[in-house]
């Protein structure tokens, strides 16, 4: 279906939806009210897990903490000021579980989550108890049920118009980056961190309201009720059901799970939710995708003989450009500015002083200064493991060194992140190729243009990136996910996410490896046009035939230290280079 379709299907929808409580019948609104909050909760959930692929179970804690906030300020506060409040104090406490828990990856950060929850549960209980003297409060209002399920019909379209805003927002395109692979992410510029906190922030406000909505449909609110642990799993179980990436996703699975559930409950209150934590499993192992990611499945076994010719559709085709891709565009610098010859006596770029780096035992880079001047090819080359890919690591900010300095333009580079150093303006490949399979190559690209700081606008970028992935050859291959590539464009596709950021150095580990010998050539001619157009190159480099045919200087490196400093002729004549290179034979 297409956006356009979409954007129609969901007023009528949302419009039906709101027309259920003139039915006239409490069962229909009780059931509504249930799906509709799952819905909501799901939605909101899955707007940041579904890019992610962070699995919080918190929901119940930002859920709780908006019912709270309307159990105990409603007597003082007016209602339509609890709502923002709510929101507040939701996104507050979001920015602090953002803060501590985002570093952490995969299970742990679930199982934090997890257990924060239940911690502010334990902590409220523990507050009524000790302050006020009873676990729980009444909330007597004269708001109706109508009311609450007006109010999160409206909550409802609020937060889908919100995610399909997202999504088509560079911080959309940030968050699957981050999914994917979220060091290559931050190496492209994305301050990984802040766009996690702030979309985390944002939806869990959307909890906390949608919390301070229901909380007057129970008269009582005690802390079990608030934060009842169900409502962390259900929006899982939902996003998962329907489909985490999808915009219908939470709507499709919540319909038949809160049906299926109320049954569950009304027959089963003890076992209930032992059934739901099999049915996650289930879900997880049967439809990983959800019942929306079988859609295209069923299509293609529908039709008899699927055509292989036809490039698969981009995941996110949204992203495409509407504008005319070859408009008033911004000139693509890096690759088409005016051919300048490379100028080795250039003012320095980059300068490493003393640099050293410890892996336990190991002394991986020892005492190491080099500069590198504008313009020039810099050769890094030596054995495995002599520290290259680590030096490589600390100028981009991987790691910190722990002695040592490095300026860039003058400037020291001394804790500063990877996606700060990419803004800066270096730009780097991986040694293994780290692409997201299944982003598209554009959407490979667009971040990096973005975040790079030269355009303005998302559809600046994208022309920028068409523009660019063209001149490398890689035309065809715009709306092809970075999965299908071979190995060759995987690589050429690394490199335009580098040049994408129109770095001013230019860190390229090992590029050439593992090319045969034609796409070799073909690849050392990329190399050499870059240099053409004055970019300033750092070549990590195995291969002899390149090294010489590139760099202007090369240091050699062996157990972290540097041996030889020179021209490729002077280093690869020394004695000592000589030495360790005896027996290696990977010399073309
Ligand atoms: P090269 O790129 O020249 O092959 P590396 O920089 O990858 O070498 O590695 C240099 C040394 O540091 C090796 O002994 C390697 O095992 C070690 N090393 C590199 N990264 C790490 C790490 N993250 N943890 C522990 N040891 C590491
Ligand atoms: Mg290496």
């Amino acid at each position: 279906m297409t956006s356009i379709a979409r954007v129609a299907v969901l007023p009528v929808l949302l419009l039906l939806t709101a027309l259920v409580p003139f039915a006239g019948n409490d069962f229909y609104i009780a059931l509504g009210l249930s799906i509709l909050l799952n819905a909501v909760l799901a939605t909101a959930w899955g707007l940041f897990a579904g890019p992610t692929k962070y699995i919080s179970l918190a929901t119940a804690a930002f859920f709780g903490v908006g019912a709270y906030t309307v159990g105990l300020f409603y007597e003082r506060v007016p209602m339509i000021a609890l709502y923002p409040l709510a929101a507040l104090i939701g996104a507050v406490l979001a920015v602090f579980v953002g803060l501590t828990t985002l570093r952490i990856q995969g299970m742990y950060f679930t199982i934090f989550t997890f257990g924060l929850a239940e911690l502010i549960r334990q902590l409220m209980t523990w507050y009524q108890r000790s302050v006020t003297g009873s676990v729980g409060v009444y909330i007597i209002t004269d708001i109706t049920a109508r009311q609450i399920y007006w109010s999160l019909t409206a909550l409802l379209a609020l937060t889908l118009f919100g995610g399909w805003l997202l999504a088509r927002s560079r911080y959309g395109l940030a968050l699957l980056m981050i999914g994917e692979d979220e060091l290559a992410a931050r190496h492209s510029g994305v301050r990984t961190t802040a766009v996690k906190v702030v979309v985390l922030a944002l939806t869990s406000a959307i909890m906390a309201v949608t919390g301070a909505i229901v909380a007057p449909r129970w008269t009582y609110l005690d802390p079990n009720i608030a934060f009842n642990p169900t409502l962390s799993f259900m929006p899982a179980v939902i996003a998962l059901l329907g489909g985490m990436q999808r915009f219908w996703g939470p709507l499709v699975g919540a319909v038949p799970l809160v049906f299926l559930f109320d049954q569950l409950n009304a027959r089963f209150p003890t076992t209930y939710t032992f059934i739901l934590g099999v049915l996650f499993m289930m879900i997880v192992f049967a439809i990983p995708d959800g019942i929306l990611g079988l859609l295209p499945k069923l299509q293609q076994l529908r039709r008899a003989a699927p055509a292989p010719a036809a490039p698969p559709a981009s995941l996110s085709a949204p992203l495409e450009p509407s504008t005319p891709v070859r408009g008033a565009s911004p000139s693509v610098d890096g690759m088409s500015s005016p051919t300048r010859s490379p100028s080795p006596d250039g003012s320095v770029l980059l300068e490493v002083q003393g640099l050293r780096k410890a892996f336990g035992g190991i002394v991986a880079v020892d005492d190491l200064s080099f500069t590198i001047r504008e313009g020039e090819v810099f050769g890094i080359i030596g054995p495995n493991g002599s520290g290259k890919t680590t030096v490589l690591n600390l100028i981009s900010g991987v790691y910190e060194p722990d002695r040592g300095k490095i300026l860039f333009l003058g400037r020291s580079l001394a804790h500063k992140a990877p996606e700060e150093i990419a803004r800066a303006g270096i730009a780097r490949t991986f040694q293994l190729v780290r692409i997201y399979p299944a982003l598209t190559c554009l959407d490979h690209v667009v971040p990096a243009a973005l975040f790079g700081g030269h355009v303005r606008s998302l559809g600046e970028a994208r022309v920028y990136a068409r523009e660019l992935l063209e001149e490398l050859g890689m035309g065809q291959f715009i709306h092809v996910p970075a999965g299908q590539l071979n190995f060759i464009d995987q690589k050429r596709l690394e490199l335009a996410r580098a040049l994408a950021l129109r770095p001013k150095l230019l860190l390229l580990d090992e590029w050439l490896a593992g090319l045969n010998p034609s796409e070799m050539l073909i690849g050392m001619e990329l190399i050499e046009s870059l240099r053409g157009r004055g970019t300033t190159i750092v070549l990590i480099e195995h291969l002899m035939q390149a090294v010489r045919r590139l760099c202007d200087r090369c240091i050699v490196m062996s157990f972290g230290q540097k041996i030889a400093e020179g021209t490729p002729e002077e280093v690869l004549a020394h004695p000592e280079v000589v030495r360790v290179y005896l027996g290696e034979t990977d010399d073309a």
